[in-house]
């Protein structure tokens, strides 16, 4: 097997073939290419089909079309809702947000660049699986407190929060929910209406759209939550997010969503039993560890480690399977992974982990190919 096998679906997707068809349709002079602000006809056709996709989003999220904002990526979304909140509603007495310290990046270098205009950062201790510590979560939020910003799967572990009882305990105190729902969207059915969530972010890329496009979900309640945009101009997405809309990118996005949860049952099924596979063949190699929980985690997402085996090493054996030694985002930049160094992993033992990720087009045969790979890597590295 020479071929490439991908396992690295966390970081990204590939565009569906159907998504990449549709999207095809709004580019050029043969199809609805217009400016959608624009009041001629090829914009208030291009503006109509921009709705329908909205409409098609809200639907599958249990939420109404006006709550759904498009933006450029999960990043953009989650630097809208967090700065958003903060810019609108910080003063002398409202100065805290509450996170963890297992949020993606985008979250954290958000709150940390929000730091230098005076924003204290409460950072909640998870479990020692990697699950929000719900009790601690309660003691923590205080009159000061304004927004909490918890991510539903962890990118990395695939461990789980509990964002329906999160909301709940929100709620009671009156303060923002922001939720990074970007492994999720596509995976998990949501219904929002039945939720005390106030903003949630994400990607299409990790669901099969093109990069590039992502979602802001803000509860229309009362009061009104008032964002302050992060860009200015046109006055698009009702002055929240200025610019012309990328009507491929949304169409894509929709085609894309509609496909994901049309099978998102089923599905995740398939990938469950896979992921069983998976670790029960390879459970036994000695020194073998797993990161977070196998029960509660996404099917999606595994975190793996194998003591004394340097995880770039088997990662250069294994050349042909695409796997990641910790986030993409972190693989460039930092070179430790912060999600598991706040499990308590010491520092030879993030380096021995990798992190598997299955997705849509993983097959059996797949699985069963990596497992040998596994085995025979190992064994090869420690006789060396
Ligand atoms: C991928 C990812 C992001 C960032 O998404 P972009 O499309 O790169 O903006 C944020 N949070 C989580 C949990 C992710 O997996």
């Amino acid at each position: 097997m020479n071929k490439l096998i991908y396992l690295d679906y966390a970081s990204t997707t590939p565009i569906d073939k159907r998504v990449l068809e549709k999207m095809n349709n709004y580019l050029t002079t043969k199809g609805l290419f217009g400016n959608s602000s624009s009041s001629n006809y090829l914009g208030r056709k291009t503006k109509n089909e921009i709705e329908n996709a909205r409409i098609r989003i809200a639907n599958i999220l249990g939420s109404k079309q006006e709550e759904i904002f498009f933006t450029s990526n999960a990043t953009e979304s989650i630097n809208l809702a967090i700065k958003g909140i903060i810019y609108s509603y910080f003063n002398n007495k409202k100065k805290y947000i509450i996170t963890s310290s297992m949020e993606h990046k985008a979250v954290l270098e958000t709150c940390n660049f929000l730091k230098k205009l005076g924003i204290k950062i409460i950072y909640i201790t998870n479990s020692n699986i990697g699950v929000l510590n719900l009790n601690l979560l309660k003691e923590k939020i205080i009159n000061k407190t304004i927004l909490v910003s918890v991510m539903h799967i962890n990118n990395e572990i695939g461990t789980i929060n509990n964002i329906k009882n999160i909301g709940n305990i929100c709620k009671k105190k009156n303060v923002f929910f922001h939720v990074d729902a970007t492994q999720s969207i596509g995976k998990y059915s949501l219904n929002l209406k039945k939720m005390n969530i106030d903003l949630l972010s994400f990607s299409a890329h990790k669901f099969y759209g093109p990069k590039g496009i992502g979602v802001l979900y803000v509860k229309k309640k009362k009061p009104k939550i008032i964002l302050t945009p992060l860009l200015h101009g046109g006055g698009q997405e009702k002055g929240l997010r200025s610019g012309t809309l990328a009507t491929h990118q949304i169409i894509g996005m929709s085609t894309a969503l509609i496909i994901a949860d049309n099978e998102i049952k089923k599905e995740k099924e398939r990938i469950k039993i896979l992921k069983k596979k998976f670790w029960n063949e390879i459970r036994n190699i000695p020194g073998i560890f797993l990161n977070g929980s196998f029960k509660n985690s996404s099917p999606y997402i595994i975190n793996i480690g194998c003591k004394d085996i340097f995880n770039k090493i088997l990662m250069l054996e294994m050349n042909n399977i695409i796997i990641s030694s910790s986030s993409a985002c972190n693989s460039n930049k930092y070179n430790t992974s912060h999600v598991l160094k706040s499990l308590g992993l010491t520092k030879e033992l993030i380096q021995s982990s990798i992190r598997i990720s299955f997705g849509r087009f993983t097959t059996e045969k797949e699985i069963i190919y990596l497992i040998k790979e596994l085995h025979f890597f190992i064994k090869k590295i420690r006789q060396s």
